[in-house]
């Protein structure tokens, strides 16, 4: 058994329900479950000073595409919104590996991991024809080397240009080959027990390029197992054109027809919703992935977090693909949320605690987990601590709870610990060779951008 204390904290932001703030107390858990916080002194395997430290629950990344860790700031996509910039940079993604997976995996969730992300959802949907390597394995391999909770999703394409799709027929599979390799993803890497590190759903990429009977069939799927469902949803106008063209309906009454609703589904998005569809979404708990700056530097709109906050809607935050952003970092999105909505809304707007909690809380629920996102006996010892002993923090430290993303924390937190152990460092990830990933990382982009010329 492994037991861990980080005794004397200076100031520790619970998220709990009655959102507590604890201070000069002593955190002990026991193999990566929290036991107590309290005045008492427990004997420890490892135990870490908390002297100056302030301490805040891991946050929680509900939408990624790990694999664009390799395709960001590419010229030439830069000034284009969503379909032109999916258009040119499916003729790049067209060349993926299990080497450019894995690495880009390592590389994007090691860049969430230094900035206090403890739990990552990815959705991986490009499946290049030609590769029949596990994909999605190669991913839940980078999460265990590097020590992160991984919610993995076998994404799908299955509507290529051809048939009036947006992707091109080299990344897009048929329905019978998705759906089995969903299946058996869900079989051999989905775990339910109460701590899991590894967790599946199924994620069809969007509207525009699957097949209405892969909706229908990955929701059928999911049921059978109890896995969630994600997919893209009211991102842009140009996806409501589209449904209103092709099926004639709205993207949400679309899902509805296919059974994509309820409380086992989350959306990433969720921009361009009406007030019956927002309150469609809140009546039947079904959630959004709210992703501030690929929304912002796509030109896709602003997502309605403070009606749907006010109409009770699920929300997590979450950083999109890093093509679309450009990185990884989960803190720096909770700063530029705050500031989105404090200019779109004024008054309105969620405060910088809001924010935290949609982060943490929020996202947990997302990912149907209530055994993280707050830290209190008996949830998974789940953390990161930044030494408010700094100058960049002086004046700012009177209020903990809207410190993230009033102020916010522009480098590296002082440590990520996930399920009890420290991953993350002073920056520097503990569980892998941080050095050698960077230069293998490098080549495989160069490799993967010559290959496109
Ligand atoms: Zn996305």
């Amino acid at each position: 058994m492994h037991r861990l204390l980080i005794k004397n904290i200076h100031t520790l932001v619970t998220c709990d329900d009655q959102d507590q703030v604890l201070h000069r107390v002593n955190l002990y858990a026991e193999d990566g479950v929290i036991q107590s916080i309290d005045h008492c002194v427990m004997d420890a395997d490892e135990i870490i000073d908390g002297t100056n430290m302030l301490v805040y629950p891991g946050l929680i990344n509900t939408h990624h595409h790990l694999y664009q860790t390799f395709t960001r700031n590419l010229p030439q996509v830069q000034n284009l919104e969503l379909f032109a910039w999916l258009k040119t940079l499916y003729q790049i993604w067209k060349g993926l590996t299990p080497d450019t997976i894995h690495l880009s995996s390592l590389v994007g969730m090691g860049e969430l991991v230094k900035y206090g992300c403890t739990t990552c959802f990815d959705h991986h949907y490009v499946f290049p024809n030609g590769i029949s390597e596990d994909l999605i394995g190669t991913q839940f391999a980078a999460a265990r080397e590097l020590g992160i909770r991984f919610h993995a999703s076998r994404g799908s394409m299955s509507l290529s240009e051809k048939d009036g799709g947006l992707p091109p027929d080299s990344v897009v599979q048929n329905v019978d080959t998705i759906l089995q390799d969903s299946e058996r993803i869900i079989k051999t890497y989905h775990d339910t027990r109460a701590f899991s590190m590894a967790q599946v759903a199924l994620a069809p990429c969007s509207p525009f390029s699957v097949t209405t009977d892969l909706l229908r069939e990955s929701a059928l799927l999911a049921r059978k197992y109890g896995v969630r469902l994600h997919t893209h949803l009211a991102e842009t106008l140009d996806e409501e054109r589209f449904t209103l063209e092709k099926v004639g309906m709205r993207p949400l009454e679309y899902m509805a027809s296919v059974d994509w609703i309820g409380q086992d589904v989350w959306f990433a998005h969720g921009i361009h919703f009406n007030k019956t569809e927002l309150k469609l979404l809140a009546d039947t708990q079904t959630g959004v992935a709210h992703c501030p700056i690929s929304n912002m530097k796509l030109s896709s709109g602003i997502c309605p977090v403070p009606e749907m906050l006010t109409q009770g809607v699920p929300i997590g935050l979450a950083v999109d693909g890093s093509a679309s952003n450009d990185g990884s970092n989960l803190l720096e999105e909770l700063r530029v949320a705050y500031l989105l909505h404090r200019l779109n809304s004024s008054a309105k707007a969620p405060s910088g605690y809001d924010i935290l909690k949609l982060a943490t809380r929020g996202s947990a629920r997302l990912l149907g987990r209530n055994d993280i996102g707050q830290l209190k006996p008996q949830k998974a010892c789940d953390l990161f601590m930044i030494n408010q002993n700094r100058l960049e923090l002086i004046g700012a430290t009177y209020d903990p709870k809207n410190l993230l993303a009033t102020v916010g924390f522009k480098q590296p937190v002082d440590y990520t610990i996930i399920q009890g152990q420290v991953i993350s460092k002073a920056g520097i990830l503990q569980s892998i060779d941080e050095e050698k990933v960077t230069y293998n990382a490098h080549n495989a982009v160069t490799t993967l951008l010559q290959k496109e010329g």
